[in-house]
């Protein structure tokens, strides 16, 4: 079988390492437009639901992760100017993006998998160019921008609509002991700062305003280094003057992009991780939703015997309902912070943690007891949790 993976973010070179490792005589290549060194984002967060599944796909690459990842004890959620803190139940952390994929990258490459940097692909006219306009099956693992999805949109019925809220994906040299979300307003706008440590020099520093704080504030008059300046202001007590950084993208501001994809596959195209559905990151699950498609792929096209037909469609229908899942949790979750205005404005601090954490459907009370007791104590008291 011959496969061309277009995308070396972590679904592509994950997926990329799976095949390779267990069918070594496949072909499998990655065409990857960045260089080997050059990413987006910052660090990443690995929970550890995401882990086990990565230790049973393959243990090599997990205990690489699992040792540069940095663990995360503590989170505190600030309303009000009133901080909430607590012990977080399981293991996992964050990891630079970058050592995520060159952990990914070297485990492919021993496994025999051919990386191809600095190749952009326009379309899959291109994939000729590197001798792969015959591979068996050309997955679309290159990201919100697809181009893969983008040339077969209708046969994947592809629907997109973008969100009202505005985020930056920024770094700081600050190191957070404990990772917060701090949700604050300024001269009547709503804003809100997530951030953690990812090493032992960087933590990550995504913040975001909702639609209404945008246009209030005049946002979307001023340059990127007014906005920055701005956040450097309304986060002063957390950054205490480190600078934020804003890495290489041109532009920092962005609205969030809701891509669906009615059909999986289109012919020998399959599409993984972002490229099929975008996770939004309030649930830091993006890296692990894109790494588990590729597991799920890896599996189907291995049991296929060849057929790479078959291999694709048992892809989507074993895997559509447990992706439907997070996707859903997504979706609740980018609504919730669709009216974080309102939340803010309503709720007391601990009214506010509780709708926080219950937001995305999937934890309840019971779970909230089970693995956040001392939270649960500190929300009991104050009514809101009965
Ligand atoms: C602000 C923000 C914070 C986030 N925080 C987290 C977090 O804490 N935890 C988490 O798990 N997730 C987080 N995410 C989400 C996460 O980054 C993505 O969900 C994840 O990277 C998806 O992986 P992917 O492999 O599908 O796509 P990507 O990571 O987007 O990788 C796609 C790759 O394809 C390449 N490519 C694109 N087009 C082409 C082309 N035409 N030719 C060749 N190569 C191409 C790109 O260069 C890239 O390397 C965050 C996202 C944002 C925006």
């Amino acid at each position: 079988m011959k496969v061309a993976i277009v995308g070396g973010g972590p679904s592509g070179l994950y997926l990329a390492l799976l095949l390779k490792r267990r069918a070594p005589r496949w072909t499998v290549e990655v065409i990857e437009q960045n260089a080997a060194d050059a990413t987006f984002g910052f660090g990443v967060v690995l929970a550890d639901s995401g882990l086990q599944q990565l230790r049973e796909a393959d243990a090599d690459s997990y205990d690489a992760l699992s040792e540069a990842t940095r663990q995360h004890q503590h989170q505190i959620i600030v309303q009000a100017e009133t901080p909430i803190g607590f012990r977080l139940p399981v293991k996992g952390g964050a990891i630079p993006r970058l050592t995520l994929l060159q952990i990914l990258e070297q485990h492919a490459e021993q496994a025999g998998v051919v990386v191809h940097y600095r190749e952009r692909i326009e379309s899959t006219a291109d994939l000729a160019r590197l001798g792969l306009q015959d591979a068996d099956v050309v997955v679309g693992a290159d990201g919100i921008n697809s181009v893969i999805r983008r040339e077969f949109e209708q046969g994947f019925a592809t629907t997109s609509n973008t969100l009202g809220n505005h985020f930056a994906w920024y770094g700081t040299s600050k190191v957070f002991a404990a990772s917060a979300l701090v949700f604050r307003k300024y001269q009547g706008g709503h804003f809100v700062a997530h951030y953690y440590a990812y090493s032992d020099e960087m933590s990550t520093f995504v913040a975001e305003c909702d639609d209404a704080t945008w246009e209030r504030l005049a946002l979307g008059q001023m340059t990127e280094g007014q906005r920055q300046a701005l956040m450097e202001e309304i986060f002063a007590p957390e950054l205490e003057g480190a600078p934020l950084i804003s890495g290489n993208a041109r532009v920092v501001w962005r609205q969030f992009p809701v891509i669906r994809n009615a059909h999986w596959t289109h012919g020998r195209h399959v599409l993984v991780g972002d490229a099929l559905a975008s996770a939004h990151f309030s649930i830091g699950s993006g890296t692990r939703i894109a790494m588990n498609d590729a597991i799920a792929l890896a599996e189907a096209l291995l049991a296929c015997n060849g057929d790479a037909g078959a291999g694709l469609a048992a892809y989507e229908r074993t895997h559509r309902p447990s992706k439907q899942k997070l996707i859903g949790a997504s979706e609740r979750s980018y609504l919730w912070y669709e009216r974080m205005g309102q939340w803010m404005d309503t709720y007391s601090p601990e009214e506010f943690v509780y709708q926080f954490m219950t937001r995305t459907g999937r934890v309840n009370d019971e779970r909230l007891r089970e693995q956040y007791p001392e939270l649960m104590v500190r929300l009991g008291r104050a009514g809101s949790a009965a």
